[in-house]
């Protein structure tokens, strides 16, 4: 166990001297009122000293690995002192930093910003993320403080003006409320930023296995009220997950959980981990549609294992203590990689989803990184290292790019290292040991970061069961195999097979996306529009010249739909008979012919009759209580 690293100072000491540090915390107030014409504003006290100020705006957003900071649509800053404007200066290097000289006598700021909430409907937490009836409040994107302090060292009191009839979740605690504006405890700047704001019109918020202490709530925020009907099972099973997780990891990190799950197609749609809560933005009709649930099964338990394994266990390179210095992503596979093995087992143990969705999932997860020949050129470890960059790649050319590979092929390595440990202590030990260790190190606690290295996690696996684990983790990390790796699936007693058959992963992309998935055979990925999202490197589609974004026109002749595509495909199984493409290519057309004749292509798990059943071991639940 290590604490955590002192923040390294960026600014000099005379830029932050004249911030008061005393009892009186920071107050901020946002306005929530004009989130549906997309604009939030908020008013600032910050208690100060006279001389040179610097404020900063949060360029390192935990969770998202980068300098996401939307430092862009911050406007209206307007700073005064007792009753006269200041001028501020913006810093010539650090665009996220402001100038300000505080002068003799004032011992308070008042602060002004607006949050301009007119991004698209992509990205993370700087995406859209209000609309006429909900709004998610991301605290980072109104708020200046002094620079050069630990985020744990600056206290703010939080209030919020919400429109009339929006109710609200979050994991802040209420402590008034006055003429409509809802006033919370005062906590940290750390708590404050870890602590996003759910509001809408339509909202429900469920009670989840009411019996377990502290409590968990899930909360939702709708495009219409008809999104909020959840089914019983469902919620049965997010009960589930609750139980899990405490069977699993043995401690809880916080006062209390809240699910703050946005239902709308308005907002981008993605997760973000915090100790208390999580940001999960998922399509409107995700509880109505079983193509919509199933494709985000495992959401949900990802960002709620980061209570655990990300919030409280933290590589170092991540546990910077504030805002400004920058993160190091090298240990993403741990952060991501785990999280993203863990959240898509715990899916299945709680019910979210069958163990057969499961192994489909994972099917297509192992044949994708299966066919990845960015591989060759890039190992896994540059993937984390350089995760700031690789967030928000576009989807063409990206099996020669990769991206965030570190999440599934990271989940891949930690199926084998809980299969390679199961296989090692003949079954008494596996990776649940390990997490009930070094995940709940310490018992139950209140939200606070542990920092780990590489080395603790070889220590924390050794202590569970005793191997080569450094040389275990770096042959995998640094490997540049144009093969995933796929050991943990063989372990577990399945094989990755190819059938004419679309699996339920698939099928569900299909019909929710209406793409045509001819990734395995042709090499390409094709819009419901025709549009080709990407070329596999190496494919029968790249060596005939196809290339991302070309718009397939006709396939042999006739208009294209993706049914189409896949019976041509099926037709030309056998033959000598090429396939025939017209594409239009940045307004120039031109004729394709594929010679591929193997026939429709799709991955399943099967079963390897005779060997040990380790993955359906894995995903039986812990607890008792019995699912659907
Ligand atoms: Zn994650």
């Amino acid at each position: 166990m290590k604490v955590r690293q002192l923040p390294c100072f960026l600014f000099a000491l005379s830029a932050f001297t004249a911030f008061a540090q005393s009892s009186n915390p920071i107050l901020v107030t946002v306005d929530v009122t004009d989130a549906p014409r997309k604009i939030l504003h908020a008013e600032l006290i910050i208690p100060v000293k006279p001389g040179d100020l610097t404020l900063v705006y949060p360029k390192w957003i935990p969770g998202e690995h980068g300098p996401t900071g939307p430092i862009d649509n911050l406007a209206g800053i307007v700073i005064r002192a007792g009753g006269h404007e200041l001028n501020w200066k913006r810093d010539d290097v650090n665009m996220f930093a402001f100038h300000v000289t505080v002068p003799d006598g004032v011992s308070s700021l008042d602060v002004k910003t607006d949050f301009l909430a007119t991004a698209a409907a992509s990205g993370f937490s700087a995406g859209a993320s209000t609309s006429a009836n909900l709004a998610m409040l991301s605290w980072n994107e109104v708020l200046l403080y002094p620079a050069g302090f630990d985020a744990s060292q600056i206290q703010i009191k939080p209030a919020v003006k919400l429109p009339a009839d929006w109710k609200y979740g979050t994991a802040l605690t209420k402590s008034g409320e006055t003429n409509g504006t809802i006033q919370f405890d005062t906590v940290s700047l750390e708590q404050l930023i870890d602590s996003p704001l759910l509001a809408g019109r339509y909202f429900a918020e469920y009670p989840l296995a009411p019996e377990v202490t502290p409590k968990h709530f899930l909360d939702l925020a709708a495009d219409g009220p008809e999104d909020l009907r959840i089914k019983p099972e469902a919620l049965a099973a997010y009960s589930n997950l609750v139980r899990e997780t405490g069977a699993l990891y043995q401690s809880r990190h916080y006062a209390s959980y809240h699910f703050l799950v946005t239902l709308s197609e308005q907002v981008a749609h993605f997760g973000l981990e915090h100790h208390q809560s999580s940001d999960d933005r998922v399509s409107e009709k995700t509880f109505l549609d079983d193509n919509l649930a199933l494709l985000s099964a495992d959401l949900l338990p990802h960002e709620f294992t980061h209570s655990w394994n990300g919030k409280y266990r933290r590589p170092a390179g991540l546990a910077t203590g504030n805002y400004e210095d920058p993160m190091k992503g090298e240990l993403l596979w741990v952060y991501e990689g785990l999280t993203q093995y863990l959240g898509e087992v715990l899916a299945a143990r709680s019910g979210i989803e069958t163990p057969e969705e499961y192994r489909a999932a994972l099917a297509v997860n192992a044949a994708t990184l299966d066919a990845r020949p960015g591989r060759t050129w890039r190992d896994l470890q540059d993937t984390a290292t350089a995760a700031q960059i690789l967030y928000d790649t576009s989807p063409q050319w990206d099996n020669w790019r990769r991206n965030v590979d570190y999440y599934q092929e990271g989940a891949l390595i930690w199926l084998e290292v809980d299969t390679t440990i199961r296989q090692l202590t003949k079954d008494k030990k596996s990776l649940n040991d390990f997490c009930a260790k070094f995940e709940g190190l310490g018992g139950n606690t209140p939200p606070k970061v542990v920092p780990y290295t590489f080395d603790d996690v070889v220590a924390g696996l050794n202590a569970v069961a005793p191997n080569d684990w450094a040389s275990f983790l770096k042959d995998r990390l640094t490997s540049k195999s144009p093969r995933a790796p796929l050991n943990g699936i063989e372990h577990g007693g399945y094989k990755l097979v190819y059938t004419d058959e679309p699996g339920e992963i698939v099928q569900a992309r299909e019909a929710v996306n209406g793409d045509a998935q001819a990734w395995w055979t042709l090499g390409i990925t094709v819009s419901s529009d025709g549009h080709i999202e990407d070329v596999l490197v190496g494919s029968v589609a790249d060596k005939a010249g196809l290339g991302p974004n070309m718009q397939i026109v006709a396939v042999n002749g006739r208009q294209y739909t993706a049914s189409l595509l896949g019976d041509a495909i099926n037709d030309a199984k056998g033959t000598t008979t090429p396939i025939e493409l017209i594409v239009v290519n940045t307004g120039y057309y031109k004729t394709v012919r594929l010679d591929y004749h193997d026939g429709l292509r799709f991955p399943h798990l099967v079963r390897v009759n005779g060997t040990p059943d380790l993955l359906d071991e894995i995903l039986k639940p812990m607890t008792k209580v019995p699912k659907r």
